[in-house]
């Protein structure tokens, strides 16, 4: 739980109950994601947030897990089922709901929390989480919630066409995921632009055709060398900084799509270039996790019979009761995507000794 400004602690809370409509899942694996630094570092702890009782705001929203208590009114998930379940929740009833933006919920929905425990809820289960085929382990599914969806959303947002050049500000997770899926898609070119090595050489293994370090040189003049002078056919903003939606903007050309993934919390704003190089006749599309059971089940076929793989994504495996030691490891960014796992009775004891 986020119990204090940049402060994560564990804490024993009851096993909670399933209101009407949800599902109670107990955690198999549950990963650590970007937003939750933006949570953690960045958003105050709004105490309207905080759940009645509670000491803190319950971290984490990217997990798979098994459904064990069923609320009132589930009809399409029983208990026993290994379900994965989207970071957003949605009613399916409100306009944006019935329309199928999900991620645009007005009825209710919002950011799925307390998913790094050994149980959690899920609200609106029927919309927003999907049983997992036999076949696929928990790794190979866990990013479908959140990071997978949202990364291959920037790419499908910006209607990407067979053979179009694609630059990916960014090989974070979502970058990593974007660059796949742009990959995935068909895209001709693709241009990574990263300064972190490993992130770098992910860029590479995931389908990136060239990496551009922005930190030496120019990289607009070089992304346009591989471009042509008019620039690229889409241009992802995966940071999340005024920097990087900056150079997205100037290396679309014109007619193209800047699509921005980033999370600005800790701006106070973004600011577009004007002038003809970076701004006129260019579309720009903001894009928040693409949600539901649906699209759960398209990016497990994906994964299934596509042959997209984001395992390689993982570069830790720890105990959940380490969880504050996977936030500061995440801090430093000396870690790729953590995979918090229920403890065994000896990891539990070794994480208190700890
Ligand atoms: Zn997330
Ligand atoms: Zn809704």
């Amino acid at each position: 739980m986020k119990t204090a400004q940049h402060e994560v602690r564990m804490v024993e809370t009851p096993v909670p109950v399933p209101a009407e409509g949800e599902v109670v899942v107990r955690m198999t694996s549950s990963a650590l994601c970007g937003t939750d630094m933006h949570i953690l570092d960045e958003s105050p702890l709004n105490p309207g947030m905080l759940p009645a009782g509670a000491p803190g705001l319950p971290m984490g929203h990217e997990a798979v897990g098994i459904v064990v208590a069923i609320g009132a009114g589930v009809r399409n998930l029983h208990e026993g089922q290994r379900v994965v379940a989207s970071c957003l929740t949605a009613c399916g009833r409100c306009p944006q709901c019935l329309e199928g933006q999900l991620s645009a919920c007005s009825g209710g929905g919002s950011l799925l929390f307390g998913c790094q425990a050994n149980y959690f809820r899920v609200p609106f289960a029927d919309v927003g989480a999907a049983p997992i085929p036999d076949g696929l382990s928990d790794e190979q599914v866990l990013f479908a919630g959140d990071i997978m969806s949202t990364g291959l959303g920037a790419i499908e947002r910006a209607e990407l066409k067979f053979g179009d050049s694609v630059v990916v500000f960014g090989q974070g997770p979502v970058g990593l995921c974007a660059t796949a899926g742009a990959r995935a898609r068909g895209a001709g070119l693709v241009i990574a632009v990263e300064s972190v090595p490993e992130r770098a050489e992910m860029a590479r293994r995931l389908g990136a055709n060239v990496v551009i370090d922005p930190t030496v040189g120019d990289p607009v003049s070089a992304i346009l060398e591989l471009t042509g002078p008019i620039g690229a056919d889409i241009a992802v903003e995966a940071v999340g900084l005024q920097q990087t939606m900056d150079l997205a903007t100037r290396v679309v050309r014109r007619g193209g799509t800047v699509s921005s993934v980033g999370v600005y919390g800790g701006l106070p704003g973004v600011m577009l270039p004007a002038g003809p190089s970076s701004f006129y006749h260019r579309k720009i599309v903001f894009t928040l996790c693409p949600s539901g059971a649906a699209r759960l089940q398209q990016l497990m076929r994906l994964v299934e019979f596509g042959g997209l793989d984001l395992t390689p994504l993982i570069t830790h495996r720890m105990p959940l009761s380490q969880a504050p030691e996977a936030y500061e490891l995440f801090r430093s960014r000396k870690a790729l995507k953590i995979v918090l796992l229920p403890d065994t009775a000896d990891a539990i004891s070794a994480g208190r000794k700890g």
